[in-house]
């Protein structure tokens, strides 16, 4: 982990938040290369879950709803930790945290308080009065608008069961104790997805959708983050362990360096949140068939993914050691940059010329970086270290013929590549 810390602030994929007034604990910033990959994630899995479906559509809602949501929701009963405190050091805990009874700041044994519930979410105040009237929350998770939303989508989309709402979006919670980089902070972003299916007449019936989504949650995982399968577990929560508005539930576990953590989950909320909205809002939120006219509530499948979490997870899979250096082995189509564009010499105005437009003109259908500092070893190097899949050098050869030499990070061969099918030779190994 201290490496992957190191290498993002070093290269620009992810800062500590508000460093110049010393930091803000558990804050973080993506830098210009952590924003391309971030968005390189999102942006594949919008295109596999939206784009790519007939059944799929997106929203992007507000992040402060209206309070009675979370009422309806049951999150001002139920979304809390059980909180305790170290009687020596003062230091907070969860209690489900705690291994042995020890505290796990300054290692004393059984001298917690005794455990207090606390809420995860953020309160603010709507307006310029903070009074108890106008109090509203940030949004704890991105699902909730999928319901409050679900009439609308309906109607205006004529959507058919079974279909699903996708959204992409921050969540803020007020965690006991974030940490481990970007594995655990107050402010994050989920990629959701509530796939409504029919109230099902048995077991089978949900059972049947639930299993395809953890094959699509596992195909995602292969395929789009492209990680070592190995190293992800499914684990499922007993009936007491899950969440209040949960039938069954399974965690997608990667093995961190910190221990095997959560990474994605999958959930059956039954027809839990439609029903409560319907009873808090006074709103008919009835799906109507198009073919009988019954009219029903339906059940849901929620898949759920934390952007964050996909970010450390493709960076951590990715990093690698080759004689000492680092190279991250990143999905080409993951990569903040997808080629680098070297001229062979800083100083000869024909070759910059030329590698320049090659440059440019690559940069309107892709990310491009530029580099002609240094040798052209110490630049591959440098775009190994930052996980761009080809380098592209511009010789005294190319002023010639107009071809370009370019090579592969992973097997580091070169092919001599003719500037006019350039973009074609990038976007068929991307
Ligand atoms: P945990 O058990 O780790 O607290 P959770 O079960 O509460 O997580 P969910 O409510 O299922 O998490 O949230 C869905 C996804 O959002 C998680 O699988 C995770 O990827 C991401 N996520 C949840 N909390 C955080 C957080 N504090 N920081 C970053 N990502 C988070």
């Amino acid at each position: 982990m201290d490496k992957i810390v190191a290498l993002c602030k070093r290269r620009g994929f992810i800062y500590p938040g508000s460093e110049i007034y010393g930091g803000l604990a558990n804050s973080w910033d993506y830098g210009p290369l952590g924003v391309e990959l971030k968005n390189n994630i999102k942006q594949a899995w919008w295109k596999r879950f939206v784009h790519l479906r007939e059944d799929i559509v997106g929203i992007d809602a507000a992040l402060i709803m209206n309070p009675k949501v979370w009422e309806a929701s049951g999150h001002v009963a139920n979304f809390q930790d059980p909180l305790v405190e170290c009687k020596k050091c003062h230091e907070r805990f969860r209690a489900d945290h705690i291994k042995n009874g020890i505290c796990p700041n300054c290692g004393t044994k059984d001298s917690f308080t005794s455990e207090q519930m606390f809420n995860l979410m953020f309160k603010t105040f709507i307006g310029p009065a903070e009074e108890s009237s106008n109090i509203a929350y940030f949004r704890p998770e991105t699902a909730q608008a999928m319901f409050v939303d679900f009439k609308s989508v309906c109607d205006t989309n004529r959507m058919r069961l079974p279909f699903g709402i996708a959204q992409i979006g921050k969540a803020f919670r007020n965690e006991i104790t974030p940490g481990n980089f970007i594995f655990r902070t107050r402010e994050f972003e989920q990629m959701e997805i509530e796939y409504f299916i029919s109230p099902p007449k048995n077991n089978s019936d949900w059972q049947g959708f639930f299993e395809l989504w953890r094959k699509e949650i596992l195909n995602w995982i292969k395929d789009d983050l492209g990680v070592d399968m190995n190293k992800i577990h499914e684990h499922e929560i007993e009936a007491g362990e899950r969440a209040h508005y949960s039938k069954r539930t399974i965690d997608f576990e990667y093995d961190f360096p910190f221990g095997c953590s959560e990474l994605y989950g999958l959930a059956y909320r039954t027809d839990f949140d439609l029903k409560n909205h319907e009873k808090f809002s006074g709103q008919n939120l009835k799906y109507k068939d198009p073919e009988t006219g019954e009219e029903f509530i339906p059940h849901v499948i929620e898949p759920t993914w934390g952007v964050d979490r996909s970010v450390l997870v493709a960076l951590l899979d990715a990093y690698s050691e080759k004689e000492g250096r680092v190279v991250l082995k990143l999905q080409p189509k993951l990569a903040p940059y997808k080629a680098a564009i070297f001229p062979l010499l800083a100083n000869k105005p024909e070759l910059i010329k030329l590698a320049h437009k090659v440059y440019l003109d690559l940069k309107q259908n892709l990310t491009i970086a530029w580099d002609d500092r240094g040798n052209i070893g110490k630049r591959y190097a440098s775009q190994d270290e930052i996980g761009t899949p080809f380098c592209i050098t511009v010789d005294f050869q190319s002023l010639e013929d107009s071809t370009v030499t370019v090579r592969d990070r992973d097997t580091t061969e070169q092919d001599r590549v003719k500037i006019a099918d350039l973009m074609k030779y990038l976007t068929e190994r991307i």
